[in-house]
């Protein structure tokens, strides 16, 4: 089989303040491309760390990706690890300078001192267009591996893996006949309001005994995702698509996506059908819930306005809210988010108002109001005024928004 590593250069990797997310999209590319990812090393801005790290992937795998480390400035190693580690020495490439400089003039500017620095690519390499930024990647074939290095920023990385490295690597597995390669697909599914458990119990028995194909079951704070893992082609692929139908039918109402989906482009989806537009009052999600609608591009569409109404007077003043319902019943109430559902949408005109109203602690709890004690209200729409409880237990307050939008936007989607 085909096998491979990913190496993320960068000491932010290390000192806690980032996370390497790069190697997600590879080793999900690369399955589908039928190579098995055995190793993921994440290494400081350190010459002979890095050269250790790629003479050690070089000996145990075929393929090697390198991401990070690519940039003009001083720590910016990859080019002189991947030099050193290889024996190819570093060269000025005319190509990759021109096509830095043809960037760069684009913005209004010119290369500077440091920046020439990546153009410097090792002998024989082959240069990796870069259709973002202005840092070129590379690739090359050492004793029998392939390897390729690209810049850190995703946004850069991802383009340069799909049009650039996956052609060649294939092209290049191509003429290593030895060797076979069993392409993996993948799908998912998005599930929301229930917790793994119920997920777990629905699909009890799903893959039959016997059969390759792998279940995931995946917790996160705002959802549980549920995954198929097994052999693209003929057999392999009609069954885990049987299997999907199977998992959608057990799961019910409670899938809200496929894929890539978002809970806040499944909503949009369903309001631009609809052609209804939305008025959003939030109170403990701060704005969370606007945020996540409008990253979906083309929501101007639907989203009309979003209210940030944290206090109590601006309950009242911004969406009137009659002052006695919130003494009565205090602000966080089914009373008040069904009130603040309404107010908004009358206020705008909207078809569609939604409202958040909890508690996301650590203080401000009593004992009949917890920390995690949240209402969601709707107005407009199919249903008349609704409401809806919800009771988020440990999560700490990051979590307990993240639920109450995702809470909020489900109700939506129903
Ligand atoms: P640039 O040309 O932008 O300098 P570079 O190849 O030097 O690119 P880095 O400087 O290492 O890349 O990283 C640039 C940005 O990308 C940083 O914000 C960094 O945190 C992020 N980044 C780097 N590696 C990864 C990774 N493996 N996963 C997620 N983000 C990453
Ligand atoms: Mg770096």
């Amino acid at each position: 089989t085909w096998t491979a590593e990913t190496i993320a250069v960068g000491s932010e990797l290390l000192l806690g303040g980032r996370l390497d997310t790069n190697s997600l999209f590879i080793a999900d590319r690369l399955a589908a491309c039928g190579v098995e990812l055995r190793y993921k090393t994440t290494v400081g801005d350190d010459l002979s760390d890095m050269v250790s790290a790629l003479k050690t992937a070089l000996r145990r795998v075929r393929v090697v990706i390198l991401t990070g480390g690519l940039g003009p400035t001083i720590d910016d190693l990859t080019r002189e690890a991947v030099a050193q580690a290889t024996g190819h020495r570093l060269s000025r490439r005319k190509a990759a300078l021109d096509a830095m400089t043809a960037r760069l003039a684009e913005w209004g500017r010119t290369p500077t001192t440091s920046q020439f620095r990546q153009a410097m690519i090792p002998a024989r390499a082959e240069i990796l267009s870069n259709p973002v930024g202005t840092a070129p990647g590379f690739s090359l074939v050492w004793k029998g591996s392939f390897l390729a290095a690209l810049p850190g920023v995703p946004r850069e990385m991802e383009p340069m893996v799909r049009d650039g490295v996956l052609p060649q690597l294939q092209a290049w597995m191509r003429t290593q006949k030895r060797i076979s390669a069993t392409p993996m697909i993948r799908r998912v599914l998005h599930t929301s309001g229930v917790p793994e458990s119920v997920v777990d119990q629905a699909l009890a028995g799903l893959v039959p005994k016997g059969c390759t194909i792998q279940l995931g079951i995946y917790a996160s704070p705002m959802e549980v995702m549920v995954s198929l893992t097994g052999p693209a082609g003929a057999e392999g692929g009609a069954t885990i698509e049987q299997l999907l139908k199977e998992a959608r039918t057990r799961l019910g109402d409670i899938v809200y996506g496929e894929e890539d989906e978002t809970m806040e482009s499944v909503v949009g989806r369903l309001l631009n059908e609809q052609k209804l537009t939305l008025a959003v009052a939030e109170s403990c999600t701060g704005g969370l819930i606007g945020h996540r609608l409008t990253q979906v591009p083309g929501s101007s569409a639907y989203v009309d306005r979003v209210a940030v109404t944290y206090s109590n007077r601006a309950k009242v003043e911004m969406l009137g809210v009659p002052s006695g319902v919130i003494e009565r019943h205090g602000a966080v109430s089914a009373d008040v988010a069904a009130a603040m559902a309404r107010g908004i949408r009358e206020r705008s005109g909207a078809a569609v108002g939604v409202s958040v109203t909890g508690i996301a602690g650590p203080g401000g709890a009593t004992e009949s109001k917890p920390v995690g004690l949240v209402y969601v209200g709707l107005d407009g729409g199919p249903g008349e005024g609704l409401t809806k409880e919800f009771r988020f237990h440990g999560g700490d307050r990051a979590v307990i928004k993240q639920r109450s939008s995702q809470a909020a936007l489900d109700l939506l989607r129903r």
